[in-house]
């Protein structure tokens, strides 16, 4: 039969969290001899205190503790390339970080824009400024688009899909 202390390490390992929220959800009282035992187990078991958890896209891995909170980064998978980033734990629990660089500006630039007048379709609004000769505008018809939902170039209207 597992100890007390294995239980616990089980619980984090599995889970993530503290050492007294595992204890707490298993209903084990800590002793000074379950720390003793834990600490024998493994001596670093804060590496899991924000792991195993999902943001946005990302999933949180096991990361040593940082001098501050502040300073704290975790290693986390990006769900949607299933590549590791070390990612701020700030940002990951404000929501301002959703996913890695890369798969957001992917995600952004993933827009469809269409001609009314022919049906034709363009894959992405780089594509579709590139195609009407105006490249060097590129920002101003993303611009454009983004907000409008439309733009109008030599009186044919464009729109994204
Ligand atoms: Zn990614």
């Amino acid at each position: 039969m597992k100890t007390e202390a294995e239980l616990i390490v089980d619980h984090i390992k599995a889970s993530g969290g503290t050492i007294s929220a595992a204890a707490r959800e298993l209903e084990i009282k800590l002793t000074k001899q379950i720390r003793t035992e834990l600490e024998e187990i493994d001596n670093n078991l804060e590496r899991y205190r924000y792991a195993f958890k999902r943001h946005g896209n990302w999933f949180t891995l096991p990361t040593n503790k940082a001098d501050t909170r502040d300073a704290q980064k975790l290693d986390s998978i990006c769900l949607c390339c299933n590549k590791i980033h070390s990612v701020s734990l700030i940002g990951l629990v404000s929501g301002r970080s959703t996913g890695c660089h890369s798969c957001r500006m992917k995600e952004r630039e993933n827009i469809e824009v269409t001609c009314k007048k022919s049906g034709k379709t363009f894959s992405s609004i780089r594509e579709f400024a590139a195609s009407v000769g105006r490249d060097k505008q590129y920002q101003g018809i993303r611009h454009k688009l983004k907000s409008n939902g439309m733009i109008k170039i030599n009186d044919i209207e464009y729109s994204l899909i």
